[in-house]
C-alpha cells in the first residue's frame, strides 16, 4: 500500500483539482506555475471532506491562481533594459558603495555579474568576492537598486540576515525598509497586477 494512486481529477465549488492519495497526514493543496490546482489527502479521507476543503478555499485559490500566473507571464516579459545597461548602473552604483566595505574587502573590488534570475534580486559569494545581480533589478527605482547593492555588500561582513547584517544594512541606509518595499511595486509593464514576491 506504499503506492501512490494514479491522479484524478475532481471539482468542487468551481475549482477543478487533481487528487492524489497519499501517506500523508493531512489534506494539502498547491498551485502549480501552471495555475492548475493539486491536492494529496490521506487514503482514507471521505471525498465529500476533500470536496469541502477545495471549496472552502476557493476564494483563497482564484486569488493565489492569479499570483502564479501574473509571475510567470512577468517572467516571460522581455526585460526593457539590456545587460550592458544594467550593469552600468550597477557598476556604478557599487562604486559609491566599495568605499564603506573597502576594509572587509581588503581594498579590492568585488566581481559584478548580471543574470536573468527567477526568484533573487541579488546574490553574494563572500568566498569568490562577487555579487550576481538580476538584470530585472535595473527596472527598478534606483533607490531600490541601492538598497539591493548594499544588501549584498553587507553580505561580505555578515553571511547571513541575522540582526548583525540588519544593523550593517540600517546604519547605511536608515530607510532602506521603504526602498525594499519599492522592489515589490509593480513596474508600468505591468500594469498593476499582482505578483508573487521575489526574495532576497
Ligand atoms: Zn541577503
Amino acid at each position: 500500500m506504499n503506492q501512490k494512486e494514479a491522479p484524478r481529477q475532481r471539482s468542487a465549488g468551481g475549482v477543478c483539482y487533481e487528487l492524489t492519495r497519499k501517506r500523508v497526514k493531512n489534506i494539502n493543496l498547491r498551485i502549480r506555475r501552471d495555475g492548475s490546482v493539486a491536492v494529496s489527502a490521506p487514503r482514507r479521507t471521505p471525498f465529500a471532506q476533500i470536496d469541502a476543503f477545495v471549496a472552502g478555499r476557493a476564494a483563497w485559490i482564484a486569488e493565489a491562481r492569479t499570483q502564479v500566473l501574473a509571475a510567470e507571464a512577468e517572467a516571460a516579459r522581455p526585460c526593457t533594459v539590456s545587460r550592458e545597461e544594467a550593469l552600468a548602473l550597477f557598476t556604478e552604483i557599487s562604486e559609491a558603495v566599495f568605499p564603506l566595505f573597502a576594509g572587509v574587502l581588503d581594498g579590492r573590488r568585488p566581481v559584478l555579474k548580471v543574470r536573468q534570475m527567477k526568484t533573487r534580486w541579488g546574490v553574494c559569494a563572500p568566498a569568490k568576492r562577487q555579487i550576481t545581480l538580476n538584470l530585472r533589478l535595473a527596472e527598478k527605482p534606483r533607490a531600490a537598486v541601492e538598497y539591493v547593492v548594499l544588501h549584498e555588500y553587507a553580505h561580505f561582513v555578515h553571511p547571513n540576515h541575522s540582526p548583525a547584517f540588519w544593523a550593517v544594512v540600517a546604519r547605511v541606509l536608515p530607510d532602506y525598509k521603504a526602498r525594499r518595499a519599492l522592489l515589490k511595486a509593480p513596474t508600468s509593464a505591468e500594469q498593476g497586477k499582482c505578483k508573487k514576491e521575489i526574495q532576497m
